[in-house]
């Protein structure tokens, strides 16, 4: 059996695109990570929104199981298999008619909403896409063209062509983006994650609407990262009362496992035809079988409710450390999705928590992000609280 627990002179083999600390982790549980000296971790970063329902969740390993007994890990797309077809029911279900396309990460998801839209709007000249000032959708040619990351992009240019800027909340800005004879599509996250914990206006989300059918532009809503669960609703987009045309998943979906999910509504998806786009390995059988158990679980509404009262206690303890005066100065999200702005690098503060065995992640220069399992406990926000206000007094 290869050895799960890891050495430190293979880490000089993997490729030097991350900067990971020095902790070797080799255990979860819950809300926890235990690194190869037994050190346990709160981990507040539920891998990137990933993890909804912690580490070694029991819904996860026992859907796991179960799929494994069917010895089908894969058959690829040429062939039909159950899962798949049940967890694009069940999601089509949870969101507006139409039709779900799997893939394997959040970037591949972006893309291949891309083409769809390109598809529907009829292609030509119709090629292009609006984005937003602070987006962010993903590292491959076309999502990183729509990234609002000047750093991630250039080095890498030429991109996508066709990209434009709009700003969130500026309606006019996106009229004047919009253009009939050559956009494609709007892209923009209902909250948006990496760019700083921002929630876009509801309001804004209906505007988008508006102009997106009155100019027969398909509208993307990105939620990779606020999607599922997070921000308290199944999905962000649902406080707005309105629908996108192409909806796209990922992160949480796969309880841990590689997946990407593209929603069509039903007239985008009338567009499609076999061989228009296709993946290897979307929609597999072991990943799809355990993507309906986590969509089975975060959807309950008792579920639901109690991120809805966790996010209350993790907003009253952030308004605790705000009002202290210790150096955050405010604190922006929704749901189980948290920015605290500091008034010092975040790097810092990162860094400073993890010395307190907290593991956070930043959303831009002077943000902390907090992204806890769905299924923390008040107590483990609670103890969050009490390590975020040492790690800021370890960085002041
Ligand atoms: C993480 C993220 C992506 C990219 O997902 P990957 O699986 O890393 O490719 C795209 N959009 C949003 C909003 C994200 O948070």
């Amino acid at each position: 059996m290869p050895s799960l627990k890891g050495s430190t002179t293979a880490r000089s083999t993997l490729l030097g695109i991350y900067a990971p600390p020095r902790e070797l982790f080799v255990r979860g549980e819950g809300s926890w990570l235990i690194d190869s000296e037994g050190t346990r971790f709160l981990d507040f970063t539920a891998g990137i929104a990933v993890n909804a329902l912690g580490h070694g969740a029991p819904v996860v390993r026992d859907a796991i199981h179960e799929a494994l007994e069917t010895g089908l890990i894969h058959t690829s797309n040429l062939f039909r298999t159950a899962p798949a077809e049940a967890l694009a029911a069940e999601l089509v279900g949870f969101t507006f008619p139409g039709q779900v396309f799997f893939c394997n990460s959040g970037a591949e998801a972006g893309e291949a909403a891309f083409k769809f839209a390109r598809r529907w709007t009829g292609g030509g000249e119709r090629t292009g896409v609006v984005a937003f000032r602070g987006s962010f959708h993903g590292r491959l040619f076309g999502t990183l063209a729509a990234t609002d990351r000047p750093a991630y992009r250039e080095p890498f240019e030429p991109l996508m062509p066709g990209v434009r800027w709009a700003e969130v909340g500026d309606i006019e800005s996106v009229r004047a983006a919009v253009d009939r004879g050559t956009t494609a599509a709007v892209v923009l996250e209902p909250v948006q994650g990496e760019g700083g914990i921002r929630p876009v206006p509801a309001d804004f989300l209906r505007e988008l609407r508006a102009l997106c059918t009155e100019r027969e532009v398909a509208l993307i809503f990105d939620e990779i990262q606020c999607g599922l669960g997070r921000t308290g609703d199944l999905f962000a987009f649902e406080a707005a009362g309105v629908t996108p045309d192409l909806l796209v998943l990922a992160k949480p979906l796969g309880g841990g496992l590689p997946m990407g999910a593209v929603v069509l509504a039903r007239h985008v998806a009338a567009a499609m035809r076999p061989g228009d786009h296709g993946t290897t390995f979307g929609g597999g059988p072991l990943v799809a079988h355990v993507a309906r158990a986590v969509l089975r679980t975060v959807a309950a509404p008792s579920f639901l409710a109690g991120v809805r009262e966790k996010a209350e206690h993790l907003d009253h303890a952030l308004d605790g450390i705000v009002q202290e005066g210790i150096g955050a100065t405010a604190f922006r999200g929704r749901g189980l999705m948290k920015g605290l702005v500091v008034d010092r690098p975040a790097s810092d503060v990162v860094a400073a928590a993890r010395e307190e065995r907290l593991l956070l992640c930043s959303a831009g220069a002077d943000v902390i992000r907090l992204l806890p399992p769905l299924n923390v406990s008040e107590a483990e926000i609670d103890d969050a609280a009490d390590r975020i206000r040492r790690a800021l007094e370890r960085s002041a």
